[in-house]
């Protein structure tokens, strides 16, 4: 039998379509009409971009947060000839699409904690969730592991690292039997556009620079997460959650060609790798035909021109937010949802170019030093320490400015 005869289409909301890993998904899922089927997508304001992906794809649900965008598309659809497709607006909207009895899966590609309740639904609903969305795992990892125990959901990482790691993992690693023999993750990181900077050059260092990644082409955020190491900080926490490891046993590598995603240590002297071109449309592939495999796309690896893989250690001075990271990782408790917190006001400011870049390590260690931590178990207790960092982060940078 084919295999469109044996197993019944996949329906999928992507939110965040409009952005880096969005279009990516689309991409990969356009080589597969007979296995996946778009039910929705979810922009912030881009009007045109999300309408030319309504038109492709035709999903039953348009989601513009923002109203008047939302009023627009309406529009642009009719002017189409397309009233088929229902235009949503506002963000409790991506709770509904996350919630669609037939959405299967879901894309979490929404950047910054805006992606929290919407991933909150697809673990509560039982849904196959493909975690881009790092922030939100970071943020409250304790309540969104939880969610997908009791929801029954199934949680597929995308960043490419913890898919990597996925992939590297024995297959019964949740029972945590310690006769699994796993010892380190290694998670490699490409180091970023500045990682050949010294401190007196990272002074000076402008948005334009920072959103130039040498390996990945990504939203402006992740960018600037990458320049200062942020993100390899969000991923150690990321992997610590979805692979119950403690801080000691993350230990971050740095491998400037990023073709090894990460690796795992076993206790036997083994260390398992996944290798492959960057391109975020292989985790994506990955996660959606996962346990089965499927085509990307993405061009078969050239070891040969490759030719040399190096390593090197991570620089936690002249990169400060990777070592806030650890701490509040060490830390518990609410550091980490205030760390993601200050760390999005102050990107956001060094982007509008109020903040000077080594200034993002300073707002973050300055708001995690002056807040008290509270237990991180209730949505409650996250959301309100998510908002004293962000207001005292913003305080922080008119100082700076
Ligand atoms: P992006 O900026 O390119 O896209 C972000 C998407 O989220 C867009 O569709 C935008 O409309 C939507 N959005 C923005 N603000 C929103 C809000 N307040 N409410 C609702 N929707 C909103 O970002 P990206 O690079 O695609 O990254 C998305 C997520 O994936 C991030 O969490 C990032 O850390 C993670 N990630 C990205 C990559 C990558 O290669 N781009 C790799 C690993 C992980
Ligand atoms: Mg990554």
């Amino acid at each position: 039998m084919t295999e469109s005869a044996t197993s019944h289409i996949k329906g999928i909301a992507i939110l965040g379509a409009t952005g880096s890993i969005g279009q990516s998904t689309l991409e990969v899922i356009a080589l597969h009409p007979q296995k996946y089927k778009v039910i929705a997508l979810s922009a912030y304001s881009n009007v045109e971009l999300l309408l030319q992906q309504c038109l492709r794809f035709q999903p039953e649900y348009a989601v513009m947060v923002d109203k008047k965008s939302a009023q627009q598309l309406e529009k642009r659809l009719a002017e189409e000839g397309e009233y088929t497709i229902h235009v949503l607006s506002g963000a409790k909207s991506l709770n509904d699409m996350a919630a669609l009895e037939q959405v299967d899966y879901v894309m979490a590609a929404i950047v910054g904690a805006a992606g929290l309740a919407s991933t909150l639904k697809a673990a509560e609903k039982g849904k196959r969730i493909l975690l881009a969305n790092k922030e939100s795992l970071v943020m409250s990892g304790a309540l969104l592991m939880d969610a997908v125990d009791k929801g029954g959901a199934e949680l597929l990482p995308i960043d490419s690292e913890h898919n990597a790691i996925f992939q590297c993992m024995p297959e019964l690693w949740k029972n945590r039997d310690e006769q699994l023999g796993i010892e380190k993750i290694l998670l490699t990181a490409s180091g970023g556009p500045f990682w050949e900077y010294s401190l007196e050059q990272l002074k000076y260092v402008t948005p334009e620079q920072a959103c130039k990644h040498p390996n990945w082409n990504m939203g402006r955020k992740i960018s600037v997460d990458s320049a200062t190491m942020m993100n390899k900080g969000l991923e150690v926490i990321e992997a610590s959650w979805l692979f119950s490891m403690p801080a000691e046993h993350i230990e971050v590598v740095v491998h400037p060609q990023s073709i090894i995603h990460s690796m795992v240590s076993y206790s036997d002297g083994s260390v398992l790798a996944q290798l492959g071109n960057p391109d975020m449309r292989t985790p994506i592939a990955h996660a959606l035909a996962w346990p089965e495999r499927t085509r990307s796309g993405v061009d078969a690896l050239d070891i040969f021109a490759i030719g040399k893989l190096t390593f090197q250690a991570a620089d936690l001075q002249r990169f400060p937010c990777l070592r806030l990271a650890y701490d509040a990782l060490r830390s518990g408790k609410t550091a980490p949802t205030i760390l993601n917190a200050a760390n999005e006001v102050a990107v956001a400011a060094f982007l509008q170019q109020q903040l000077a870049f080594q200034d993002i390590a300073v707002v973050i260690d300055f708001v995690l030093s002056e807040l008290n931590l509270q237990d991180a178990n209730t949505l409650d207790a996250v959301i309100a320490a998510d908002k004293a960092a962000r207001f005292l982060a913003q305080q922080k940078i008119s100082t700076l400015h």
